[in-house]
């Protein structure tokens, strides 16, 4: 079958080969038919090297499809069933699952150092234990959730990685109240999912920033009061805020450096949310002073921070309603030989989402 293959971290382009083969089905197992999957940032992190992640490896972990067979001992799924790939399902069972926090949930991480494919040449991983940029993939049955008819693949795509992880930073994480002054420092797929979510909140002003003009556009198209260049970010601090800051920013680049603007850009009191994923060699400075005297919460979001079952069914629901808009969030189609075309986009900024068909 075929399937977009990275051969090192730190190559730029990936290569769609037909010689892969989709690997491990069994117990507990399901097989995949992808029919649409979105192309994230976290993909050309793990490229690059920022996002830890074992290679050659399969990109692509915010997917869609269809179910063709299931393993001995899986309940509640059958070939057929229209469904989205998860690529952290929660076991239920560990510490962080009893405790509620059914996102920090490992168990299902434990597949990532498993090869999900092979080739010829050997064994492939799939990226985050998942690996969608490919026609067929085996993963565990909590992986794949089951979606409503009414649901688009494309669009189930999207929830299942940028859409909750944006509008969960903003309605679990951060909980913004409204009336309140928000800021968005990063306004690609997840970032406007952010704005739409502190929009849903009820958010009085809601600021993005972005040093791609497109990106402010679109930002504006989907909730945003405004958009600014991060140049401009301190003045828009001073107008809006009286110089007092946000009540919440939201770093949605994964980067020190903006990390630390957001903070800046925080009200004292105020809530700072870091939803971008960064790298582990990249260091968030602050002082005690300022940690202890502004009182500024630092609040990280993964994955949307809350139950991830729970905030999908949330998204269609708000989908459904016309209260977030997720079709307009694609901005470009390709199919898997346009792969490398949609990862120069992706750098550039260019684009919200790809959607790459299957
Ligand atoms: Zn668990
Ligand atoms: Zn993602």
């Amino acid at each position: 079958m075929r399937a977009a293959v990275l051969h090192e971290i730190g190559q730029e382009k990936l290569e769609v080969l037909d010689d892969v083969e989709a690997v491990g089905f069994g117990p507990g197992k399901v097989r995949l038919r992808i029919r649409a999957t979105g192309l994230c940032h976290s993909d050309v992190s793990a490229m690059s090297g920022v996002l830890p992640q074992p290679a050659p490896f399969i990109p692509g972990h915010e997917g869609a499809g269809e179910v063709v067979d299931v393993g001995d001992g899986v309940t509640g799924l059958s070939a057929g069933d229209r469904v989205l790939v998860c690529w952290l399902p929660a076991c239920g069972d560990c510490p962080s699952c009893k405790r509620g926090q059914t996102h920090l949930c490992l168990a299902g991480f434990m597949n990532a150092g498993t090869p999900n494919f092979k080739r010829p040449g050997g064994d492939v991983f799939g990226f985050a234990g998942t690996g969608t940029f490919t026609e067929e993939v085996v993963v565990g049955a909590g992986c794949a959730v089951p979606i409503p008819d009414d649901v688009p693949f494309e669009i189930a795509a999207l929830i299942g990685c940028g859409v909750t992880t944006g509008l969960g930073a903003a309605i679990n994480t951060a909980q913004v109240e409204a009336g309140s002054s928000v800021a968005v420092i990063g306004c690609g797929g997840v970032g406007i999912s952010t704005i739409q979510g502190a929009r849903v909140q009820g958010a009085a002003q809601i600021v993005a920033v972005d040093p791609v003009a497109s990106r402010r556009e679109a930002a504006l198209r989907f909730g945003a009061t405004e958009a600014v260049a991060p140049d401009e970010l301190a003045d828009a601090k001073q107008r809006i805020t009286g110089g007092e800051g946000f009540d919440y920013v939201f770093e949605v680049v994964g980067k020190s450096a903006t990390a630390r603007t957001a903070y800046e850009t925080t009200r004292r009191g105020g809530t700072l949310c870091v939803v971008g994923a960064g790298a582990m060699d990249d260091t968030f400075q602050v002082n005690m002073f300022e940690l202890f005297f502004d009182e500024k919460r630092i609040l990280p979001s993964m994955y949307g921070g809350g139950d991830v079952l729970r905030s999908y069914e949330r998204a269609i629901a708000l989908w459904r309603a016309g209260r977030i808009d997720l079709e307009s969030m694609i901005t470009h189609r390709v199919r898997l030989d346009g792969i490398n075309d949609a990862l120069d986009q992706m750098r550039t900024g260019e684009a919200l989402r790809t959607c790459i068909e299957l």
